[in-house]
Order: C-alpha cells, then sequence, then structure tokens
C-alpha cells in the first residue's frame, strides 16, 4: 500500500518534471488543456472497457467507421469527461498561466526533479522487490498508465514498429554442405529450456541433487555459459540470430534470417515443437507444431501440459526421419512465476510454494518449488535423450539443451527475470547447457568427446550457438565463425592433440 502511494507520488513528480519547462504562458494553457481532455477521454474508455491503449488499439481507431465511433459515444462518457477533463481544462482556461522566465523555470524543474528522485530512492530501497515482480507480471501496466500510454501508443503506430516490410534479409547467401558420404542421417535434437537458472543445476555444483535423472547418462555439462538477454522474446531470437548480443535488436532479428533458415536452404530438415508460449518469431518460415495445452490423461493442468509431451512428440518425430534433420523441443521448463505447476505434484523437495504470488512464500518453500521445476527439467532431458539413444542405431544423433534465461528466487529481494542485461544478477544471465553425444556421432563428427569435456569449462554464451549449429551440420558460409563453433573448439583444442585455436579478430 505504502508502495503504491508512492509510486503514484513519484509518476505525478515525474510529469511535473517533463511539463514544467514547457508550461508557461499561453503555450501552458493550451496543451495542459489538451492533455486534460484526452487523458480523461482515455481514462474513461481504461475504466469503462478495461481495454489497453496500445498501438494495436490506435490502429482499430484509426480504421475504424463512424457507426462504431457513434457506439462508444454516450451520454455517461460525456458527463465523466466532461467533469474529468474539461471542467478542469475550463478552469485553466479562464485562470491563465503566468509566463515564467526561463531561470524560475528552470529552478523550479531542478526542485521538481530532486524532489521525484528523492521519492524514487524511497521506493527502491524499501519496495523493490514487489515493485519489480508487479511490474514484471503485469506488463499490462504500462498500457494503463495516462498520459504515457497514448503517447506512446500514437508514437508506436506512426513509427510503424509492427510493420515489418515483409522481406526478410537473407543472410549467409553463400551457405553450402558438402554432401555426406555417409547413409545414416544426422540428427541434432536442440531442447531450448527455459528459465533454468545455471545456480540450480547439481551438475554444476548446487549442493542438492536436482540433476540426479542425468546420472549415468554420459552427459556434458558446460560451467560458464551466459544468456543474451534476460527474457524470452529476447534470448530466443538473439541466440539463433548470428547476430551477437552486442548487437542484437529485436527488430534486426524479426527483419532477418536466422541459423535455423540456413539449415533449412542447405537441404536440412527443421521442424520446431514448442510447449511454450511460442518461438518468438524464430520458427516463422520452419514446419512448427504447437503441443495441445489439454486432453492428454495425467499430463495437462489447467493452462498447459507438462513438458513429458515432448518426449512423445520426439519419437514420433524421429520414426520419420530419413535425412539430416534438426528438431528444436520448446520447452515450458521453470517459468513462473506458478512453479508449482511445471511439475507433476508433489515434487522431490518439500515443502513447496504452491501459489503464483511468491513474494508471500517462505523463502525454502519457493527455492524448494524452483528445484523442482529444475529436477522435472533433469528427468525430460533423461527421457529425450533415452528417446535418442534407442534411435541411435539407425542415426548420428546427439542432444544440446540451452537454457534461454536464467531467474531470480528473492535474492536481494528481486525475483523472476527481464531485468536489462547491465543491471542483472548473475542468476538471471547465468544459463545452464549440456550435451550428449553417442560414440558414432563422436566418429561423425571427428570429435572425441574428451576432447569436448577438455573445453566444458570455457567461458561461452549464446552467441556461440549460431556458428555450433552451423558447424554441427557442416554449413561452409562465411557467416560461420570456427571460433564461435564450440565443436571446432573443442577439435582444436591442445587435449585433442591440437595447437589452440587461433581467434579471429572481428
Ligand atoms: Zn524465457
Amino acid at each position: 500500500m505504502a508502495s503504491t502511494v508512492g509510486l503514484g507520488i513519484f509518476l505525478a513528480l515525474l510529469f511535473a518534471v517533463l511539463l514544467r519547462p514547457f508550461v508557461t504562458g499561453r503555450v501552458g494553457v493550451v496543451l495542459l488543456c489538451f492533455l486534460l481532455i484526452v487523458s480523461a477521454s482515455v481514462s474513461h474508455y481504461l475504466d469503462a472497457w478495461g481495454v489497453l491503449f496500445d498501438k494495436g488499439l490506435v490502429r482499430n481507431m484509426v480504421e475504424t467507421d463512424t457507426r462504431e465511433v457513434r457506439e462508444l459515444l454516450s451520454l455517461p462518457a460525456f458527463v465523466d469527461v466532461f467533469w474529468r477533463g474539461i471542467l478542469p481544462a475550463a478552469l485553466l482556461w479562464f485562470v491563465g498561466i503566468r509566463r515564467a522566465e526561463w531561470k524560475r523555470s528552470t529552478i523550479h524543474t531542478a526542485l521538481l526533479g530532486a524532489m521525484a528522485a528523492g521519492v524514487a530512492s524511497a521506493l527502491l530501497a524499501t519496495s523493490y522487490g514487489t515493485l519489480a515482480s508487479t511490474f514484471r507480471n503485469h506488463r499490462e501496466l504500462r498500457f494503463q498508465l495516462v498520459p504515457t500510454n497514448y503517447i506512446n501508443a500514437v508514437y508506436g503506430y506512426l513509427k510503424g514498429e509492427d510493420v515489418t516490410s515483409g522481406a526478410i534479409l537473407r543472410i549467409a547467401p553463400d551457405a553450402r554442405r558438402t554432401p555426406s558420404l555417409s547413409a545414416r542421417p544426422l540428427v541434432l535434437v536442440l531442447i531450448v529450456g527455459e528459465t533454468a537458472r545455471a545456480a540450480n543445476f547439481s551438475l554444476g555444483g548446487y549442493a542438492r541433487e536436482t540433476n540426479a535423472a542425468l546420472a549415468n547418462r554420459d552427459i556434458l555439462y558446460f560451467q560458464n555459459v551466459v544468456s543474451c538477454g534476460t527474457d524470452t522474446a529476447t534470448s530466443l531470437p538473439c541466440m539463433f540470430s548470428g547476430l551477437g548480443a552486442e548487437d542484437f535488436s529485436v527488430r534486426k532479428a524479426r527483419e532477418r534470417e536466422n541459423a535455423l533458415d540456413v539449415l533449412l536452404r542447405t537441404g536440412v530438415s527443421v521442424q520446431w515443437l514448442d510447449n511454450n508460449s511460442g518461438c518468438k518469431g524464430v520458427c516463422a518460415r520452419v514446419p512448427t507444431q504447437q503441443m495441445p495445452t489439454s486432453g492428454i490423461d495425467g499430463l495437462c493442468g489447467e493452462d498447459a501440459c507438462q513438458d513429458e509431451i515432448l518426449a512423445r512428440s520426439l519419437e514420433e518425430r524421429l520414426n520419420e526421419v530419413k535425412q539430416d534433420t534438426a528438431i528444436v523441443l520448446h520447452q515450458m521448463g521453470s517459468h513462473g512465476p506458478a512453479y508449482y505447476r511445471r511439475y507433476p505434484a508433489p515434487g522431490k523437495f518439500q515443502p513447496t510454494c504452491d501459489t503464483n504470488r511468491i513474494q508471500s512464500c517462505d523463502r525454502q518453500a519457493l527455492v524448494n518449488t524452483y528445484d523442482n521445476t529444475i529436477e522435472y527439467t533433469s528427468q525430460n532431458i533423461a527421457r529425450i535423450v533415452d528417446v535418442a539413444r534407442a534411435r541411435a542405431p539407425a542415426m548420428d544423433i546427439a542432444v544440446l539443451y540451452i537454457s534461454d534465461h536464467g531467474e531470480s528466487l528473492g535474492e536481494r529481494n528481486i525475483y523472476l527475470h527481464g531485468l536489462p542485461p547491465m543491471l542483472a544478477p548473475s542468476e538471471q544471465t547465468h544459463v545452464p547447457m549440456l550435451a550428449w553425444l553417442p560414440a558414432r556421432t563422436q566418429e561423425r563428427l571427428k570429435l572425441p568427446i574428451s576432447c569436448l569435456a577438455s573445453v566444458a569449462g570455457q567461458e561461452y554464451s549464446h552467441d556461440n550457438l549460431f556458428s555450433t549449429l552451423l558447424g554441427f551440420f557442416g554449413v561452409a558460409t562465411a557467416a560461420y565463425r570456427a571460433d564461435l563453433d564450440v565443436l571446432a573448439i573443442a577439435r582444436a583444442s591442445r587435449a585433442c592433440g591440437n595447437a589452440p585455436l587461433r581467434l579471429t579478430l572481428k
């Protein structure tokens, strides 16, 4: 409650700081009258219709016809807008605003700014965790904040941010694969995890046995892997884009091909199986199957089915494999805040936090619940490895798992994820990665597992995925970088009897 009031005061001060320099004399009156009336109208429709004001709504308004507009106009609407907007604007019009000299107005702005900064620091010190998780859980709030919601929406609409030209930039146009001499298909199963953080993987030294299911399965774990972003919408496109974290933007990625497109173009069959909220554009040109969200006995809850469903689908897909194939499995993983729904109850670690209001739980219960999701993810990776192992006599198959970003579980009062990578704690950016390669695949790739093991402790990031995927399938192109391909790094390692790979400078 105190944080809500504090936030209200902060926002009022912030808007005052932004407006103060312009609010002087007649210009100030006109500007404020305009803001008052438009804000009252927008607020009325937010309250009455429960709509969110985004650029989609602006587009609808622009493209609407007069009949629809008439339906929106009513006496109660007019009364509300009159009361909240027109009346204050009329008062302001008659009272007017004195023209202020710039010195005075600068001092006022500075004072307001100092007050806003003071309130902001107090809020951050006392309720950072609550506010951060509220904004994270309720992204819709920014579409409800008047007047920035409609200013942003109109700006976004005019900028046409979601209108891409339709032409997708071709990357790696020179990509080629040398025809394989082997009759056996080369198959990569790539599991893209969700919200799994390396800190809770016992393979990486976590004290609890969260990866027991992976023991005795010849899994190779990579200790130091950093994610590109701290949310799915950034990390997923980023890791397949080949842009690298430094050059990446969601918009850039949406307008160009990614690693999967290059694989498709060079004759690799690519499939995307999704048990999450979609592939964020990565699979736009790839055969995709969204997993069902209900109807499978014992596997589905209110809003989704457990990740086991992916192993079942994979089994069917592998039965049909005739050529070199990449199959991406996008898991639900540890997607919060309802961690307790991400695994079959009761879970190995008890007691648990069976609510999505995770701040209200005992911290240990919250960690138990999250650890149960990791333990369940381990079981699923094990299932997938077993499915792959069963097919290994017929194909050269490998399994690679990598998480999209980590998660905060209340450390320093931070929950969930999505902080800007510059500020994000390592819990949100240090992600688990692991690989499974049976003997014949090692032969096919000319990569003894000992070579790969010798470089497993090095530092990697999502930037490595693009070239590793191309390298796995032997795609030659100028866009491929051997110094980022984990397999090439391993082949060139000293443990493999070679001098370390010379890094090419960008
Ligand atoms: Zn994610």
